[in-house]
């Protein structure tokens, strides 16, 4: 090897994930996912420590190093903070995963200002915040890649969760935005939609829902973390270099 090559090496990006929400359900698969495809994994979460401590094993096991902090997504200065330590203590982030979201259900008819605020400004407003942030390193380095969480509730509406459905169409909005305006600096931003994910997020639902989706699930299940964190390594990777833009539902094939 040249000394060229040598130092070509060590200047090279080496593979850096920030995963918000990385401590439970979806985010916490990912986490444990791309650790599994050799990336150091920066993570944040609100406030469970417990689980962002299992999270944080899950990335040991794969040899990597990882960094948690609690941060909310909604609070604009915590999110930079975050994002500048993550790439000073774990390196340039090539890869961006924003998992945190909440829901907030009620009929629009009842529903209080705090529902609407809480779910915006987490899953949309903490979309902009986190990618806004990673946005201006990655134009710097010439790539890296964006992967957002929306729903299929983002893109066909669900009774009983207009805040959230709005917020995540928002979310399939501004990443289709991002990747156009992105694009030629080498940057991808690609979305994924879940359907209904066996998570803490889902474990709400009454026993009657579960039975009625499962019903309109045509593979009959609810799909798991894994099959999210999948995707989402998936459109990280080089093997999905020329997908940018896209909407990729990860749903069993329910119709809603
Ligand atoms: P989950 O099991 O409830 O986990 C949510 C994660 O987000 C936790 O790590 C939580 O941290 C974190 N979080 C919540 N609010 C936060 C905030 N303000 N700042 C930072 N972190 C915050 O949720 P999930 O089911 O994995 O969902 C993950 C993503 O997929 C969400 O965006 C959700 O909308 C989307 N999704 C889920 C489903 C599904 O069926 N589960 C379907 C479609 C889309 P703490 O535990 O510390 O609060």
């Amino acid at each position: 090897m040249t000394e060229q090559a040598v130092t070509d090496q060590v200047v090279e990006n080496p593979k850096v994930a920030l995963v918000t929400g990385g401590s439970r359900g979806i985010g916490r698969a990912v986490v444990a996912r791309l650790a599994e495809a050799g990336y150091d994994i920066g993570f944040c979460y609100r406030s469970d420590d417990a689980a962002a401590a299992l999270a944080e094993k899950d990335v040991h096991a794969h040899g990597r190093r990882v960094l948690s902090r609690r941060v909310d997504v909604a609070d604009r200065a915590q999110v930079r903070e975050f994002v500048a330590e993550v790439e000073e203590r774990l390196g340039p982030v090539s890869a961006a995963v924003t998992s945190a979201g909440i829901t907030r259900d009620k009929p629009l008819v009842l529903m209080e200002e705090d529902e609407w605020d809480a779910v915006l400004r987490t899953n949309l407003d903490g979309t902009y915040a986190v990618c806004r942030s990673v946005i201006f390193p990655m134009i710097k380095r010439q790539g890296g890649s964006v992967v957002t969480l929306s729903s299929i509730a983002g893109v066909a509406g669900n009774a009983g969760q207009t805040n959230y459905s709005a917020s995540k169409a928002g979310i399939i909005g501004f990443t289709r935005s991002l990747a156009k305006e992105a694009g030629r600096y080498g940057i991808r931003a690609n979305t994924v939609a879940p359907g209904f994910i066996d998570t803490d997020m889902t474990s709400e639902l009454d026993d009657k829902t579960v039975k009625l989706m499962r019903g309109r699930i045509p593979l009959k299940r609810f799909g798991t973390p894994r099959d999210v964190a999948d995707a989402v390594a998936f459109l990280v990777s080089d093997a999905a270099a020329y997908v940018t833009g896209t909407v990729l539902q990860v749903d069993g094939g329910i119709e809603l």
